[in-house]
């Protein structure tokens, strides 16, 4: 059969991070799904960690470049440099894996074909792909070959993906471009507009993970914490003071959009498999899952348990390796 160093890979190509998960050895990669290139020459200059560093630090001749964005290939060439990176990164230089890679509910075939060609393109022998709710499912552990109705919520930085699960398939699902991006989004423009003060990407995010709260009411026991930007008033440096409340206000409307694709994708589920997901609860994945309070504000706004899954970054991963287990099933397709 194949050669040595010719092992099964998994990919969990996200719109924040990329995970690599080798066949018999677990994750072996973890890193921000970003890429810094010469403008001019288009030369990859950093991937992964280090290029994340560099987003909103560049000078005029490099661009720190997140290539994937809600979810799907934005650029093309640029995911195919990262994966080709992060493939050899894993397995040394010259092997050709077959790689399992995820993408998000409800993509378009041609989206789909795209993250099959980037990962040839960056060296894979062959690719197949796997629905990332499917596989945040697995990596939570849930049962999803039971003839039992399982419900999963992955929220990652591009889409949040929502999916009712039984006997080894997607019952129903949604997928909204609402996630940790809109949430980083919103922050900057609550300060911009309430504060004149103008942030980066880096500082929201940083914000919404210390002191961010999906509920408003909650997020007065917070702690606030002091930001540094450019007053827009006057161009300098400012630093002031913003409190949990804030924080959670401008991301709130993000919190309810996330709350209606769980409400709509329960209220499509057989009254069974609704049933099931009472019982047994839902399960929250992605680093959105992370957002203090969210567990409690889905529970109160849908009457059903909430729980986060145990390593909710890694469920994707974790499931999307599991199933290479099936790589065999699907090349007889
Ligand atoms: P993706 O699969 O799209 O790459 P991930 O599942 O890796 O996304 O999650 C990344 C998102 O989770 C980012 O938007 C990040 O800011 C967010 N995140 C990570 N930790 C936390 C936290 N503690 N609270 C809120 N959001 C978080
Ligand atoms: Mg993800």
């Amino acid at each position: 059969m194949f050669g040595f160093g010719s092992k099964n890979i998994g990919i969990d190509l996200g719109t924040a991070n990329t995970l690599v998960y080798v066949d018999g050895k677990g994750i072996v990669l973890n890193e921000p799904s970003v890429v810094a290139k010469n403008t001019q020459t288009e030369e990859v200059i950093a991937v992964g960690e280090e290029a994340r560093d560099m987003i909103g630090r560049t000078p005029t001749n490099i661009v720190a470049i997140r290539p994937m964005k809600d979810g799907v290939i934005a650029d093309y060439d640029t995911t195919a440099a990262m994966l080709k990176y992060f493939m050899q990164k894993a397995l040394g230089n010259g092997s050709h894996p077959q790689v399992m890679i995820c993408v998000p509910s409800g993509v378009t075939e041609v989206e789909k074909r795209a993250v099959i060609d980037a990962a040839k393109v960056a060296g894979a022998r062959d690719a197949f792909v796997i629905e990332e709710p499917y596989a945040a499912a697995i990596g939570a552990g849930l049962p999803v070959m039971d003839p039992t109705g399982s419900m999963v919520v992955d929220i990652g930085g591009g889409t949040t993906d929502v999916a009712t699960i039984s006997l080894g398939g997607i019952v129903s699902s949604r997928s909204i471009r609402v996630a940790g991006d809109k949430f980083d989004e919103a922050i900057i423009n609550h300060l911009r507009q309430n504060f004149n003060l103008l942030i980066g990407e880096r500082t929201a995010e940083a914000m919404k993970i210390q002191i961010g709260s999906a509920s408003v009411e909650k997020a007065k026991d917070i702690d606030g914490m002091t930001v540094r930007g450019r007053d827009l008033l006057s161009g300098l440096p400012k630093t002031i003071e913003i409190s949990a409340t804030d924080i959670a206000s401008a991301i709130h409307e993000n919190v309810l959009d996330i709350i209606t694709a769980i409400k709509e994708t329960l209220e499509e589920t057989s009254p069974e498999i609704a049933a099931d997901v009472i019982d047994h609860g839902i399960v929250l994945t992605g680093g959105g899952a992370l957002l203090k309070h969210l567990p409690d504000v889905i529970s109160d706004e849908t009457k059903v348990p909430v729980f986060i899954a145990q390593d909710p970054l890694d469920c994707v991963a974790i499931g999307t390796g599991e199933s290479l287990k099936n790589i065999d099933v699907l090349k007889k397709r």
